[in-house]
């Protein structure tokens, strides 16, 4: 078990009561994990999967609707 561990956000090392099995792992703190929750929600960490709206209604479109030949 790797017994040193750096918070990702601040990069303090982590109180050794932190595991694994702790509710804040990785992070030091509450506001650390907060920190981390706050980027994803604003993005940061999306990478370029995202889809547009039409293009997403494309694909539907493409798998429900088989094109017709006539
Ligand atoms: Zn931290």
């Amino acid at each position: 078990m790797i017994r040193r561990l750096n918070c990702p956000i601040c990069e303090k090392d982590l109180p050794l009561e932190i595991d694994g099995n702790h509710a804040i792992f990785p992070f030091c703190s509450q506001q650390c994990k907060f920190v981390d929750l706050n980027r994803w929600m604003n993005g940061e960490y999306v990478v370029s999967e995202t889809l547009s709206p039409e293009q997403v209604y494309e694909e539907l479109s493409q798998q429900e609707t088989p094109p017709e030949y006539e």
